[in-house]
C-alpha cells in the first residue's frame, strides 16, 4: 500500500475505533487527552507570582543590562541575575561538568569579493550576473576563496525527501560535487491530496533552511535558491541590501558545508531556465509533481568570491537543572539576549536601549517561575527538568542551535521542549495558542494543561508565516525533540472579537524590535499568568509520566526522532 493510503487508512481507524496513544492522530483530528497528564500540587501553582514575574522583567529590562546585547556586559549582568535566581529556587547546574554556563562562540562571514559570475550554456551566450541585484550568497564553512569555472547545475525542484509524503526530490540522483537549484516552500497541495504538505501550513520542509540541509546531506557543493516576491513574501531588494554585510553563525561549520548557499533573483531564475530550454512556469509544473526527478541543466556556473571570516563576540546559554530519577529529561527555553544599544541613536540624543522587556525578559521571568514551581512541588520529578535560558537568538538562532548541538543529555532521551518567547502583557484570554504543537502529540498534552485553567487551545492564527521556525524550539525540533512555542491566545477576555489582531499591530508597530519594548505602566500580568501556568503544567505532567509525545508522521522531524529512538 503507498505510504499515504496507509496514513490515511490509519487516520480512519484511529477515527473510528480507538484514538491515538496521545489522542491526536497522525495527520487526522485532533483530540483533546483527559486525565493522561499527572497534575502538579497546588503549592507549586502558587508558586507563580505576577509580582515577582513583574520584578524579573523590571530588573532586565531596565536600562542598566544596556539592552542584554550577545557577548556585553549586560549579557554578562543577565546571566549573573539568572544564576542567582535559578539557585535560590533550588536548581544545580545542568551542564554535564555541574556548571550553568555554556559559551557559545559566534563568527561573522562577508562576502568581500564577487565577479565573474556566469551562467554558461553549452550553446548560445553566457548570461552574466551581478553580485547582489541578480545573486547573493556565502559559505556556510570557514571557506575564504572560491573560483568555480563550469560547475555543474542541477534543478531540484523543491529540494525535499520525505517519506511521510512519499516524496523525493532527489529520487537517488547522485548530485555530490554539484550546485543545485532549488525553490522555496512546499509543493502546492492538489485537488486529490488537499493535505498535502499541510496545505496552507508552512512546513519545515519548505523552510529556506531546510533546503540547505538536504543539500549539505546530499554532498552538493553548493545551491542557489530562487526568490520570487510571491513565494518569499519580500523583494529581492531586501536581500541584495544586505549583499556584502556581516552574517554571524555558530564556530562550528556544519557538516556538509556549502561552498555557496545563496539565492537567484527571479530574473535570473528566468534567464537561467529559458538557458536550459524551459521556463520558470514549467519548472514550477515539473517541482509539483511526486514523479519529479532531479534536472540536469544544460547549464554551468563560474564565478569568483572571496569571504573573509571574522571571530565574533561570545555569548552565554544559563542551563539549570532539577535532578529527577530518570535519564529523561523535559527541557524549558527562552532566550535571555536582546538587541543592545544602538550607538547613532544614543549619539543622535534618543533612546538607543533596546530593552527587550516583551522581546524577552517576559520570557525569561515565565521559566523563572516555573523552576520555582517545580522546586515547591515537594517531590523530585520522575524526569529531570532543564532550565536554559538562551544567548544569541536574535542573531539567528545561535545559542539554542549550539545547545542542541552540545545538549546536556543525549536529545534522544529529551521527551519535549518547552519555548517561551515574547509573554503576553496584553490582558487575560479565554485561550492559548500552542505553535507547532499541533506537529506532534504535544497538542493533545497542551490543551489538558490549557483546560485545567479553563482554557482552549486556538489554531496558530498564521500557519503559512512559520513562527515555528523561528524561535529557539527549532533547534530542538530538527534534533527529533518535540515541541512547542507557547503563544498569546486570540480571545482575549471581555474585549471585542479583533482585539488580538489590535494587540498584535500595535506590538509590531510601537514595540517589537524598537527601544520602546520597555516595561512601561500599561502593561498587565494576567495573561502571561495563564501562559505560565499552562506551560508549567505542560512540563510537569510530561516530567511525572511516562508520556512520549510524537510527531505526525509527516513532519521534517519525525524521522530524526524514529532514528533516534531507535538508538536508545
Ligand atoms: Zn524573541
Amino acid at each position: 500500500m503507498p505510504r499515504l493510503l496507509l496514513l490515511a487508512a490509519l487516520a480512519l481507524a484511529a477515527c473510528s475505533h480507538a484514538p491515538a496513544p496521545l489522542g491526536d492522530t497522525p495527520d487526522g483530528d485532533r483530540q483533546p487527552t483527559a486525565g493522561v497528564l499527572p497534575a502538579p500540587p497546588d503549592a507549586a501553582l502558587a508558586a507563580i507570582d505576577t509580582v515577582e514575574m513583574r520584578a524579573h522583567i523590571a530588573e532586565l529590562a531596565s536600562d542598566a543590562y544596556e539592552g542584554r546585547g550577545t557577548g556585553t556586559a549586560g549579557e554578562q549582568m543577565t546571566v549573573d541575575y539568572v544564576i542567582a535566581r535559578m539557585q535560590e529556587a533550588g536548581l544545580v547546574g545542568g551542564m554535564p561538568d555541574g556548571s550553568f554556563t555554556q559559551p557559545v562562540p559566534l563568527r561573522s562571514v562577508r562576502t568581500t569579493r564577487a565577479k565573474d559570475l556566469r551562467f554558461v550554456p553549452d550553446s548560445g551566450d553566457p548570461i552574466a550576473l551581478t553580485y547582489g541585484p541578480d545573486l547573493i550568497g556565502t559559505p556556510d564553512g570557514a571557506l575564504a576563496e572560491l573560483d568555480l569555472s563550469g560547475a555543474e547545475m542541477v534543478f531540484v525542484g523543491y529540494g525535499i525527501t520525505n517519506p511521510g509524503y512519499d516524496w523525493d526530490d532527489y529520487a537517488d540522483v547522485d548530485v555530490r560535487g554539484k550546485v543545485l537549484v532549488s525553490f522555496v516552500n512546499d509543493p502546492p497541495a492538489t485537488a486529490s491530496e488537499p493535505t498535502l504538505f499541510q496545505a496552507d501550513t508552512l512546513t519545515y520542509n519548505g523552510r529556506w533552511t531546510y533546503k540547505y540541509e538536504e543539500a549539505r546531506r546530499r554532498g552538493a557543493l553548493a545551491m542557489l535558491l530562487i526568490h520570487t516576491e510571491e513565494t518569499a513574501g519580500y523583494p529581492f531588494s531586501v536581500l541584495n541590501g544586505d549583499a556584502y554585510g556581516e552574517h554571524y553563525t555558530g564556530v562550528e561549520p556544519p557538516e556538509g558545508a556549502l561552498a555557496l548557499a545563496g539565492w537567484m533573483s527571479e530574473s535570473s531564475a528566468r534567464q537561467l531556465a529559458a538557458a536550459s530550454g524551459m521556463s520558470l512556469e514549467d519548472w514550477f509544473r515539473m517541482a509539483g509533481s511526486r514523479s519529479f526527478e532531479p534536472v540536469p541543466l544544460p547549464v554551468t556556473f563560474s564565478a569568483s568570491m572571496a569571504f573573509e571570516h571574522t571571530a565574533g563576540v561570545t555569548g552565554t546559554n544559563v542551563v539549570g537543572k532539577l535532578a529527577g530519577q530518570t535519564d529523561e529529561a523535559v527541557i524549558y527555553t527562552a532566550h535571555h539576549d536582546h538587541l543592545g544599544i544602538d550607538p547613532e541613536k544614543e549619539a543622535r540624543g534618543e533612546d538607543g536601549i533596546y530593552n527587550g522587556a516583551i522581546d524577552n525578559a517576559s520570557g525569561v521571568a515565565m521559566l523563572l517561575e516555573i523552576a520555582q514551581a517545580f522546586t515547591q512541588a515537594g517531590t523530585a520529578p520522575q524526569r529531570t527538568v532543564y532550565f536554559a535560558t538562551l544567548s544569541a537568538e536574535e542573531s539567528g538562532l545561535l545559542g539554542s542551535a549550539l545547545l542542541a548541538a552540545n545538549p546536556p543529555v543525549p536529545l534522544r532521551d529529551m521527551v519535549a521542549n518547552i519555548n517561551v518567547d515574547s509573554g503576553n502583557l496584553y490582558g487575560e484570554t479565554d485561550d492559548i495558542v500552542g505553535i507547532g504543537a499541533e506537529r506532534s502529540e504535544m497538542f493533545g498534552l497542551l490543551e489538558e494543561a490549557a483546560a485545567a485553567e479553563g482554557l482552549a487551545v486556538t489554531m496558530d492564527p498564521a500557519p503559512n508565516q512559520g513562527l515555528f521556525f523561528r524561535s529557539d524550539q527549532l533547534a530542538f525540533a530538527r534534533g527529533g525533540v518535540p515541541a512547542v512555542f507557547v503563544n498569546t491566545g486570540e480571545r482575549f477576555r471581555g474585549k471585542p472579537a479583533d482585539y488580538a489582531a489590535q494587540v498584535r499591530a500595535d506590538y509590531r508597530g510601537t514595540r517589537y524590535h524598537q527601544p520602546a519594548d520597555e516595561l512601561t505602566d500599561d502593561l498587565v500580568f494576567g495573561g502571561i499568568l495563564q501562559q505560565t501556568r499552562v506551560a508549567f503544567r505542560l512540563g510537569y505532567g510530561l516530567a511525572m509520566s511516562d508520556l512520549r509525545p510524537q510527531w505526525r508522521a509527516s513532519e521534517a522531524f519525525a524521522e530524526t526522532r524514529r532514528q533516534s529512538e531507535a538508538s536508545r
